[in-house]
C-alpha cells in the first residue's frame, strides 16, 4: 500500500507533469513574470468556469478576504458577521482592517453559519455578511442573500475551500458558490481543491464598478501607471503559478470527483456506526469535499488520532480552537461570546485523508483502523 497523507499533490503533479513542466517553462523563457497573458487567460479561464463576470487575481486567500473588505468602503468599528467555526484567516482580515468581527454559531450538520443565528446578530452596526463554504459543502446562500437585502449588507463568501462547488437555488438555478455574494474570495493554496505550487488567490464578482476597485486596491490604489487613487496594498499572483493553475483548471472536476467518490466510500464504511456521523449533504449544493470531516459520538478523539497515527494514518482537526476563543480576538471581546455548537463541534470534529489520488486499498485499510478503534 502507497504510504497515506491528508492531501498528495506530489502524485496528482506527476499525472500532468508533462503539460505543467511546459507552461513552467515557457514562463521562464518569456520572461513575462508578473502579470500579461498568462494571469489574464487564467483570470478570465476562471472567471468563465465559475460564471462570474470578473476575477482578478491576488497573491493568497487572505489577501483576497482583506481586498474585498477594503473595496467595500467599510469604516473601522463597522461589524462583520463571520462564523467563528472557521480558519483564523476569514476573522482576522477584518480586524486588521479595525472592523469588529461578531461571530455566529454554525449548523450543527453542515458546519456552516447558521441563519437564524445571523439575523439575530445584525445590529445597526453590522454591514457585511461573511459566509464560510467550510470543508466544501456551502453555506445556505439564498436565506443568507436574502437577509443581506432586507438589512442592506454586503455578502462575501468565503470560498477557498469550495471551489467548485454547485449550489442550487428554490427555483432550480444551479451557480458556482463564489458567484452568489457581492464578492466571493477564493485561495489555491496548494492544499486547497485548486492548489498552485506556491501561494495564490483569487476574488470574484459580477459588479463592474467593484472589479474595478478591487483590481486597483490590489495593485497600490493606481488606477493608471504611477497615478495612485486610493490606499491600496501590493497583491499579485505571479504568471508561473497562473500557468500551472491554468492547467489545473481543467481538471479541477476531475479533482472533484475523485474527491467525492472517496467521500462516497467513507460514507459506505461508516454507515451505521452511531459513534461516527459523517458528513452531511444538504439538497441544495453539491459537497466538493475539501475535507472529510467526522463528529465523533462519545469516541475519545485524542485516542484514536493517536492510534491512527500508530498505524501511519494522518488526521486532523480543524480547527481545534475556534475564533472567539483565539487569543487574538480577546481586544475584540471574543471571550465574550457562549457558542454551544461551535464549541461542542470544536469537540469532536476529525478530518480523514482525502484528495484525488486516494485509492480503495488505501481508504480499505483507514476505514478499518477506525471502526476497529471505535468497537
Ligand atoms: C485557506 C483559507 C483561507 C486563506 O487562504 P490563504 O491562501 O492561505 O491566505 C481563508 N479562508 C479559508 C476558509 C481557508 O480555508
Amino acid at each position: 500500500m502507497r504510504p497515506l497523507q491528508m492531501v498528495d499533490t506530489k502524485t496528482q503533479y506527476l499525472k500532468i507533469k508533462p503539460e505543467v513542466d511546459a507552461a513552467v517553462l515557457s514562463v521562464m523563457e518569456s520572461s513575462q513574470f508578473i502579470g500579461g497573458k498568462v494571469v489574464n487567460d487564467f483570470a478570465a479561464n476562471l472567471a468563465a468556469y465559475n460564471g462570474v463576470r470578473h476575477v482578478i487575481p491576488c497573491a493568497n486567500g487572505t489577501d483576497a478576504l482583506q481586498i474585498s473588505m477594503m473595496a467595500l468602503g467599510l469604516n473601522p468599528g463597522d461589524e462583520v458577521i463571520t462564523p467563528s467555526f472557521t480558519y483564523i484567516a476569514t476573522v482576522e482580515a477584518a480586524a486588521l482592517l479595525h472592523l469588529q468581527p461578531v461571530f455566529t454559531e454554525v449548523d450543527k450538520r453542515t458546519f456552516c453559519m447558521d441563519v437564524e443565528a445571523l439575523e439575530k446578530a445584525i445590529t445597526p452596526k453590522t454591514k457585511a455578511i461573511i459566509p464560510v463554504h467550510l470543508y466544501g459543502h456551502a453555506a445556505e446562500m439564498e436565506q443568507i442573500m436574502a437577509i443581506a437585502k432586507k438589512h442592506n449588507l454586503f455578502v462575501i463568501e468565503d470560498n477557498a475551500q469550495a471551489i467548485g462547488c454547485d449550489y442550487t437555488f428554490g427555483d432550480g438555478q444551479i451557480v458556482k458558490t463564489g458567484s452568489i455574494g457581492h464578492i466571493g474570495c477564493t485561495s489555491f493554496y496548494p492544499s486547497k481543491n485548486l492548489g498552485a505550487f506556491g501561494d495564490g488567490g483569487a476574488i470574484f464578482t459580477n459588479d463592474d464598478a467593484l472589479a474595478e476597485k478591487l483590481k486597483m486596491i490590489a495593485a497600490h490604489g493606481q488606477s493608471k501607471r504611477y497615478y495612485h487613487e486610493m490606499v491600496g496594498c501590493n497583491s499579485r499572483l505571479d504568471a508561473i503559478q497562473a500557468a500551472i493553475l491554468d492547467i489545473k483548471l481543467q481538471h479541477l472536476d476531475e479533482y472533484i470527483a475523485s474527491r467525492t467518490k472517496a467521500a462516497d466510500f467513507y460514507d459506505n464504511a461508516f454507515a451505521g456506526y452511531k459513534q461516527i456521523t459523517t458528513p452531511f449533504r444538504a439538497s441544495y449544493c453539491k459537497h466538493v469535499f475539501h475535507q472529510y470531516t467526522l463528529t465523533l459520538n462519545n469516541v475519545d478523539r485524542d485516542g484514536l488520532n493517536k492510534y491512527l497515527a500508530e498505524n501511519g494514518i494522518p488526521s486532523m482537526i480543524y480547527y481545534p480552537v475556534p475564533c472567539h476563543k483565539q487569543k487574538m480576538f480577546d481586544a475584540f471581546g471574543g471571550k465574550n461570546y457562549q457558542l454551544a455548537t461551535t464549541d461542542w463541534l470544536t469537540e469532536r470534529v476529525i478530518s480523514l485523508p482525502i484528495h484525488t489520488e486516494l485509492d480503495e486499498e488505501q481508504q480499505t485499510f483507514i476505514a478499518s483502523k477506525i471502526l476497529n478503534y471505535i468497537n
